[in-house]
């Protein structure tokens, strides 16, 4: 099923970079939400439960995967507009509370991560400033500001696609995590959907690094 997301991805992704105008944007945007409807029909369903005879590893396994695409969608689009992909969802009760995307180049704002947009979103829709019992999903570990978020918000639990070797602080570089000093810590889980998330961040600084290759030949 990843296989056949990641595919679907891949050939919008490609398609997208040929012709980034804004309105060829929009079209993409309604076609991976068609492709992700199709592919993981339950990402939009509010009560999807574990099937009661499934081994209950494997059950929270698949869950994580579902969600962590739905983050793989939103760092899509942010790759769309030229942002560094990373895409995270807050996650309460197996709902949906909020979804982020990168923008800081968009909105001209240091501080505008995925994580603090998806913290922001469903600080304001949970009604409460700390966010106790959610998971936040995303796709790329988290740096130092969005750790320090992370632990202001009372996130219970955090769950990674790729791990960041030069800024992550969830474990990476700085264990913010679990750090015995702090007054909270966050049960970590990686590795879900890690080959997708690197992959696309992979290919995105290609391609930049493209793009302005041929720039500077002109
Ligand atoms: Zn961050």
């Amino acid at each position: 099923m990843l296989f056949q997301y990641r595919n679907l991805l891949s050939m919008l992704y490609e398609r997208s970079l040929l012709n980034s105008n804004r309105n060829n944007y929009y079209s993409i945007i309604r076609q991976r939400k068609y492709v992700i409807a199709q592919t993981f029909p339950s990402v939009r369903k509010r009560d999807i439960r574990p099937h009661t005879e499934m081994d209950q590893t494997t059950a929270d396994d698949m869950n994580d995967q579902k969600w962590m695409a739905k983050a793989l969608l939103l760092a899509e689009e942010a790759a769309i507009l030229g942002e560094v992909p990373v895409g995270a969802v807050l996650v309460k009760d197996d709902a949906l509370i909020a979804e982020g995307s990168n923008s800081p180049i968009k909105d001209n704002d240091p501080t505008a991560h995925a994580e603090i947009a998806a913290l922001r979103r469903g600080a304001k829709v949970l009604n409460n400033y700390r966010l106790p019992g959610t998971t936040l999903y995303v796709t790329l570990e988290p740096c130092i500001m969005c750790m320090g978020a992370i632990i202001h918000a009372r996130i219970e639990r955090l769950v990674i696609g790729a791990t960041d070797p030069k800024s992550g602080a969830a474990f990476s570089v700085y264990n913010i995590g679990n750090d015995n000093l702090l007054n909270h810590s966050i049960v970590i889980n990686k590795g879900i959907c890690e080959n997708e998330c690197r992959e696309l961040l992979k290919r995105f600084f290609k391609s930049r690094r493209e793009a302005r290759k041929n720039e500077r030949k002109k």
